[in-house]
């Protein structure tokens, strides 16, 4: 099944055609004969795909797209609108109320299957990411991004540079959007992410084979990973239904099969562009989600969670490479007290700084993370005995020599830290690392770090092997 798609119109012959087109296409049908209808058929079983006559009994496709816009289940399914007049007002002001297209009857089936498809294919694309955004929430992982404010930035794309400037002109005038104008060839080897449009509207010479060769780029910009999310709106000159649908096919966010329109034009680029943006704020929570699933949000170190499989992944590496690495673990001396003497945030303050002194004192290779409360762990991969050594004892100098300014407190105090060690890797061995060996060496150095306190804190102690 290519995806569950619901017809809304009031005469049965219309939804017979419809149907039996889209079923030769294996798509799944559900009929509507009103809105009422149409909400209620929605809410048993939601549809990939709405396609709706441009009026019904009880409204038409406008008032169908509004009232979806009204339930947040309902407003990501796409609505494409047919009708059978060439009323433009009627054409314009569904096509504002967010409906993607309106397809004038009867409608071309090669036309009508390629928006099908590749509104399907972005509404699934987009509720992908949607899931993603909802698992980092129920994770408690995302934030929202931040708006965006600027006004965008669309690029007409053709060969023909008179057309480009005559275009561009009617269309500085409906669009507060900067444009930009250039050729196809000459798109790819601007682009740079500065550049880069959130809209390319590629414009089709008449010419069916120099059409063709436009449209490659639209495989170039999906290709590339900058351009990869940025929106293409294909303008055709002349009416071409299997061109149309194959600039759908190859990527194009949306299609004006009818030549230039400035006015609708103007809307669709800003459809698409908020379509884009919308999605880009999805990855970006996604993203700003992940990034807090891997460090802690105090000190900006890695947390537990990743330092634990990366120690792995290096003593696995050091077993293949025959060198040595190092696992700290390392523990503030009395940190209790500085709570209680001088507060919680005194010992956030604290925390934090050590964040910046253990990264000051170490290699851009070297990885630092808080895996407790005042507790940290550092690998160095690559690094002997000697080396390692000489690291440690910088860090608790670092530590100790310089007092640290707190806000419970006037004059800077004196924090210390004492340092567990173990030695991994350093000869090849023929089996392979145990699945345990990074856990083994934290617990080495965990115990030399226990026996450094016993000795009195504020310094370096290296592990012994277990036996
Ligand atoms: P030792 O030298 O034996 O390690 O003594 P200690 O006081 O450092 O160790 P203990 O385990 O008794 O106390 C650790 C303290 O760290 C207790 C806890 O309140 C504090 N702590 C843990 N996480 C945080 C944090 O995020 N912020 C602050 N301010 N304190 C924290
Ligand atoms: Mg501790
Ligand atoms: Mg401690």
């Amino acid at each position: 099944m290519q995806g569950k798609i619901l017809i809304v119109d009031a005469i049965a012959t219309n939804r017979i055609v419809l149907k039996v087109k889209l079923k030769r296409a294996f798509y799944d049908v559900a009929y509507a004969a009103s809105k009422a209808e149409a909400l209620e058929a929605v809410g048993a079983d939601l549809p990939d795909l709405v396609i709706c006559a441009l009026s019904l009994p009880d409204g038409g496709a406008a008032d169908l797209c509004t009232a979806f816009a009204q339930n947040p289940l309902f407003a990501p399914i796409p609505i494409i609108a047919i009708g059978c007049q060439e009323d433009t007002a009627a054409r314009m002001a569904t096509l504002e109320a967010g409906v993607h297209d309106v397809l004038r009857q009867p409608v071309n089936e090669t036309l009508l299957l390629g928006r099908v498809r590749s509104l399907i294919r972005a509404h699934n694309a987009a509720a992908e990411w949607q899931m993603r955004d909802d698992t980092c929430r129920a994770l408690g992982l995302a934030e929202n991004a931040a708006g965006f404010e600027d006004q965008g930035h669309c690029m007409l794309v053709s060969t023909d540079s008179v057309l480009l400037q005559k275009y561009a002109g009617q269309m500085r005038r409906v669009l507060r959007t900067k444009i930009s104008l250039s050729s196809a060839s000459a798109v790819m080897q601007q682009m740079s992410q500065d550049t880069m449009p959130d809209v390319f509207v590629l414009i089709l010479p008449t010419n069916m084979n120099a059409a063709m060769e436009d449209l490659r780029l639209i495989s170039a910009l999906r290709a590339n990973a900058q351009a990869h999310h940025t929106g293409v709106i294909v303008l055709q000159t002349a009416p071409d239904p299997s061109l149309g649908a194959n600039a759908l096919d190859l990527g194009a966010d949306d299609l004006m099969t009818d030549g230039f329109d400035a006015d609708e034009l103007a809307l669709r680029i800003k459809s698409v562009m908020r379509r884009k943006r919308m999605g880009e704020q999805l990855r970006a929570t996604v993203r700003t989600g992940l990034q807090a699933a891997v460090f802690d949000p105090l000190t900006g170190l890695y947390n537990r969670r990743y330092a634990m499989p990366h120690l792995d992944r290096i003593a696995e590496h050091a077993n293949t490479t025959g060198r040595s690495f190092a696992v700290m673990a390392a523990d503030l001396d009395h940190f209790k007290r500085i709570n209680d003497i001088y507060g919680h945030a005194s010992g956030d303050a604290v925390l934090v700084e050590i964040g910046h002194r253990l990264r000051r004192a170490l290699r851009n290779t070297d990885m630092v993370a808080r895996i407790g409360g005042e507790e940290f762990m550092v690998i160095m991969p690559g690094t002997s005995l000697s080396e390692a050594q000489i690291a440690a004892v910088r860090i608790c100098g670092d530590i100790s020599s310089t007092p640290f300014i707190v806000p419970g407190s006037a004059t800077p105090i004196t924090v210390t830290i004492s340092i567990g060690m173990a030695i991994g890797g350093g000869e090849p061995v023929a089996s392979k690392v145990p699945k345990d060996c990074g856990r083994a060496l934290l617990d080495e150095a965990d115990q030399a770090l226990y026996a450094a306190k016993g000795r009195g804190r504020n310094q370096v102690n290296l592990g012994r092997p277990a036996a």
